[in-house]
């Protein structure tokens, strides 16, 4: 059974709202019937209960670790909390200090409703406005956010035990928020305070308003020790306590193997490859004060990507599984950082995407697809050929799953502006040798020239294979050829990226790009006709209105005439991307020779690696769904900050899930 909740979206909060006498409006929450932050002092509560209790002002202008201080809250509601917190930090913490902030949310309020509840708060205005505009959708699931340069916060929606049972991190301080016990013992039980002290640092504090029974037996249960301090207003007293020694994590007893390799001191890491992959993961470390080398055996201006435009989309399977929920949470998470990283829309434009059903059997399975995951239209839904041609800006035959809110990007300048993130220095280069020590890494190059770094992460898509440590991990090259076609005069305009068969995205800069093929296996660079033949064929079969419209319209539309660009992708045995640190193959198949012969005998030996060595890999055609999160990812792991995934995912992703495989089926690997 998965130990994952539904991917559903989530009901929403719902509210009512009174005005002080101040003039602030204040949410109270009907279905709780309680309110979100104290209608008189809601500020001066938070500072004193979350901030004071924890001593945050204090621990925060001492804060000398490399990794960011990380607190943990249970009910995010309005971002009161967390906002007030970052203000704290600012106003404290040394300039190179950084703040992890986790929280979750059941019942999410929408962006209008946050607004309108942060509008009372004017000093908090800027703070707000970044967290307003980033706000995600409500789906079950982690969020990330960049709140800016050194502030990140991961919005955890489901939940609040749940959630924290699935959290990969640990924190220094809680704040055990949420609407009273006696009304919301849901949220109050066992199970809550176990994930919190099985997911605290030693030493981890926590703070609460409530003073309720069943809150101290479920702390002291779970490990913590609390005292009563003063509280604040018409509450007199609140509790306040510690952790001092935290639970082991055991999650991993079943799967030893993916037992993450501690974390090193890092002040340089190069990365090899600067495709989406490398681009991505390089902007990831720099931005938080990480030195990063990126190197390129192409020059900057045809950085390791070569389609002009690129869909950011995905497949879901009709029956939920862990590949599907990865890739959505990667297609939610690309769409806030284009928007974040590029608001002048220079990169990417968010035209949606409409994934048409030719066939019955296509409608079959989006219809099933949608009725296992009822989630909300903003994220995807369904359009009858009538509704699909209006959003589609030209006339469809068939009814279609909309993603509203997903996009296309201008790959290659996405890669090239990454590639300028202050604190990355690009090379160009060919690495061919990686050689790891006690110290770090050593990275020769074609000339023979030699750069060191503390930890490496390789990007190169099917190249990794030419490294001794990642040769083992099976990775498949694809070849893709894409065409394009200059538009004439009058020639129809897509208002959506459709996908059929293949993508046809609406045209940049007067061009139309569609395609592209998928030739496993095949490597030549060479553009060649029989694939623009195809490319045509597929966008007639799919969209035969339109290419009647360019006919017409005097487009050259002839496999002779049609120009191209092709790209070799990676695409793993399972399709789904490698992501995280390299298993040193040899050791598994020693430490876990005996799942050759019964794959219940687990060798409890954790995962031994290449210490210092990553990969962010096999992201096939969907790497703009998949690598920047993918990128946070290990980011957040060099770093030592909690993930942006649930640990089953960062498990699905982990590069030695194959090794594992092919010990139980007796398969030597990459054979
Ligand atoms: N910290 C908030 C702020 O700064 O605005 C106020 C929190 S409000 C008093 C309580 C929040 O807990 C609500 O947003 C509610 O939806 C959420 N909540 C209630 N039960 C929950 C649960 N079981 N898991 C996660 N969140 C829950």
């Amino acid at each position: 059974m998965s130990p994952l909740p539904p991917l559903v979206g989530l009901e929403t909060a719902r509210l009512d709202w009174t005005t002080n006498e101040a003039g602030q409006a204040s949410p109270l929450s009907t279905r709780f019937d309680d309110v979100y932050f104290s209608r008189h002092e809601g500020r001066a509560e938070t500072e004193h209960v979350f901030l004071t209790g924890n001593d945050l002002p204090r621990r925060f202008a001492g804060w000398q670790a490399d990794r960011p201080f990380v607190i943990g809250e249970t009910g995010f509601g309005t971002g009161l909390n967390l906002l007030c917190a970052w203000a704290c930090f600012d106003a404290h913490a040394s300039s190179d200090a950084r703040l992890h902030l986790v929280s979750t949310e059941r019942y999410p309020l929408s962006r209008d409703e946050l607004e309108r509840a942060l509008s009372a708060w004017p000093d908090l205005a800027r703070r707000a406005g970044c967290l307003i505009r980033q706000w995600p959708e409500p789906v079950a699931g982690v969020h990330r956010l960049w709140l800016d340069k050194r502030v990140t916060l991961d919005l955890h929606f489901g939940d609040a035990a749940e959630r924290l049972a699935l959290l990969e991190g640990r924190v220094d301080a809680w704040f055990l928020d949420g609407f009273a016990p006696s009304k919301n013992p849901e949220m109050w039980r066992p199970e809550l305070f176990a994930a919190m002290a099985a997911r605290s640092r030693p030493g981890a504090s926590f703070a609460t308003f409530t003073c309720a029974g069943v809150v101290k037996r479920g702390l002291a249960e779970a490990g913590f020790s609390w005292r009563k301090v003063p509280g604040i207003g018409r509450k007199r007293e609140m509790l306040a306590g510690d952790i001092a020694s935290p639970p082991a994590d055991t999650r991993r007893e079943r799967a030893p193997w993916f037992t993450p390799p501690p974390p090193r001191p890092t002040r340089h890491v190069a990365v090899i490859g600067a495709g989406i992959a490398g681009a991505s993961a390089a902007a990831s470390l720099a931005r938080r004060g990480v030195a990063v080398t990126l190197i390129d055996r192409f020059d900057r201006a045809e950085l390791g990507t070569t389609h002009l435009q690129g869909a950011l989309y995905v497949k879901l399977a009709v029956e939920t599984n862990l590949q599907s929920r990865a890739y959505l949470a990667g297609l939610l998470y690309s769409r806030r950082w284009l928007a974040h990283l590029d608001p002048q829309q220079a990169l990417w434009r968010p035209s949606g995407v409409l994934q048409l059903a030719l066939s019955e059997k296509d409608q079959a399975r989006q219809a099933s697809f949608l009725a296992n995951h009822p989630l909300p239209e903003s994220v995807v839904s369904r359009l009858d050929a009538e509704s699909a041609s209006l959003a589609a800006g030209i006339r469809v035959e068939a009814p279609a799953l909309d993603y509203p809110n997903a996009a296309w990007v201008k790959p290659l300048e996405l890669c090239a502006h990454l590639a300028r993130t202050p604190g990355v220095g690009f090379r160009r280069g060919e690495v061919t040798e990686l050689v790891g020590g006690e110290a770090g890494w050593t990275l020769t190059l074609a000339g023979g020239e030699r750069i060191e770094a503390d930890q490496v992460v390789v990007a190169t898509a099917s190249e990794a294979a030419r490294f001794d440590q990642t040769a083992a991990l099976p990775l498949q090259p694809v070849r893709g050829q894409v065409s394009q076609l200059a538009l004439p005069e009058g020639a129809p305009a897509l208002g959506r990226v459709i996908c059929a068969g293949g993508y046809v995205p609406p045209a940049a800069d007067g061009v139309l790009n569609f395609g592209a093929t998928y030739a496993p296996g095949d490597t030549d660079p060479a553009e060649r006709e029989e694939d623009h033949a195809a490319n045509l064929a597929e966008l007639e079969r799919g969209l035969p209105h339109f290419v009647a419209a360019l006919r017409q319209a005097g487009a050259g539309l002839s496999p002779q005439q049609l120009t191209g660009r092709v790209g070799v992708r990676a695409a793993s045995p399972d399709k789904s991307p490698y992501c995280g640190p390299v298993p040193d193959t040899e050791a598994w198949q020693e430490d876990y020779a005996a799942l050759a012969k019964d794959a219940t005998r687990v060798t409890h030996i954790p995962g031994r690696h290449h210490q210092g060595l990553w990969i962010s890999a096999a992201h096939g055609s969907r790497g703009l769904a998949s690598a920047p999160l993918c990128a946070e990812l290990i980011a957040s792991r060099i770093c030592d900050e909690p993930l942006p995934l649930e640990w089953p995912l960062v498990d699905h992703l982990h590069p030695g899930r194959r090794v594992i495989r092919d010990l139980i089926r007796g398969q030597h690997p990459a054979s």
